[in-house]
């Protein structure tokens, strides 16, 4: 809004640790409306040195505004700008947190499908989808009948612009056609990146192929590997669906939401199943 000022902090003490170009702080951003102040957390990517002006990061920007709904990104020179998701990401989330059910995560899963239609629907390619790039606004808890709720973070430089390292190492979430011509990013790139993602999520957040060095992700991607197959048959179906090696034989979003439903009337007879079990 035309009239409304605001005044940015960033706190000193808090930096929470390194992006692939960025180093990320805790900030407040203080609005000062009709004479009174507001105060809100943010989050500051501030771009390493090597990578200041870089104009890619501008557009970024403009992604994470239509992402991030009902928040305004701002990029002030060489610093993003972005709401500050209260539990992070949700890989690490999920490693600290051990034990989520399954009705949880596929409630994740779900939501995710969801922007992934949204973003089509605009013909919007985030092309940097992965658990590392989900935060997580609410936990959730299913005692009070309230879900999870996430939010998909900006994709950053895009990765034309990248060195083939950085985009070697993003394997298994890059899309195969992608290493082989980076202008290729397209919408059905994402929906490799979603399968990658939904192994994390069903994997403790574990990032998948860890350990593995570049010559050999690459080698797992010339060779067509798939990742090591839920027990989960109707899952780890939908995974290989979605990393299919032929782009355009990846199913549509409504395909990918149609199947998580079903998933889920199975995934929460399974839990049932196991909990019987332990009793
Ligand atoms: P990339 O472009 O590869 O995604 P990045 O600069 O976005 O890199 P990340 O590695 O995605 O950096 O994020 C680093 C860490 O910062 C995350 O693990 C998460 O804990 C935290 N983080 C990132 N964005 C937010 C946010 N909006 N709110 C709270 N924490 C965040
Ligand atoms: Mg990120």
């Amino acid at each position: 809004q035309a009239s409304s000022i605001f005044i940015l902090l960033k706190l000193k003490c808090e930096s929470l640790g390194q992006g692939s170009f960025t180093r990320i702080f805790k900030g407040s951003k203080i609005d000062i409306r009709d004479g009174e102040r507001h105060v809100t957390d943010v989050l500051l990517k501030e771009l390493d040195a090597n990578h200041k002006n870089c104009w890619e990061v501008r557009a970024a920007a403009i992604v994470t505004h239509l992402i991030m709904l009902r928040w305004s990104s701002l990029n002030l020179a060489d610093v993003m700008v972005q709401e500050f998701v209260k539990f992070g990401a949700l890989d690490l989330f999920l490693k600290r947190e051990g034990s989520v059910s399954v009705s949880w995560k596929l409630d994740v899963a779900k939501q995710l499908a969801s922007v992934l239609n949204f973003l089509e629907e605009k013909n919007i390619t985030h092309g940097n989808i992965c658990a590392k790039n989900l935060l997580l606004a609410r936990e959730g808890d299913a005692s009070q009948g309230s879900s999870p709720f996430i939010k998909l973070s900006d994709p950053g430089i895009n990765v034309t612009m990248l060195g083939r390292d950085v985009v070697l190492d993003r394997i298994p979430w890059v899309a195969p056609e992608v290493l082989e011509a980076p202008e290729r990013l397209e919408l059905e790139c994402d929906k490799w990146s979603f399968g990658a993602t939904l192994w994390e999520i069903f994997n403790g957040g574990q990032a998948p192929l860890q350990g593995l060095d570049l010559e050999r992700k690459l080698q797992f991607y010339e060779t067509y590997k798939q990742l090591p197959s839920s027990e989960w048959t109707e899952l780890a179906d939908l995974i290989s669906q979605c990393m299919n090696y032929q782009p355009a034989f990846r199913p549509s979003c409504r395909s990918i939401i149609r199947q998580l439903n079903s998933l889920i009337t199975s995934g929460t007879s399974r839990e049932l199943i196991a909990v019987k079990k332990l009793q």
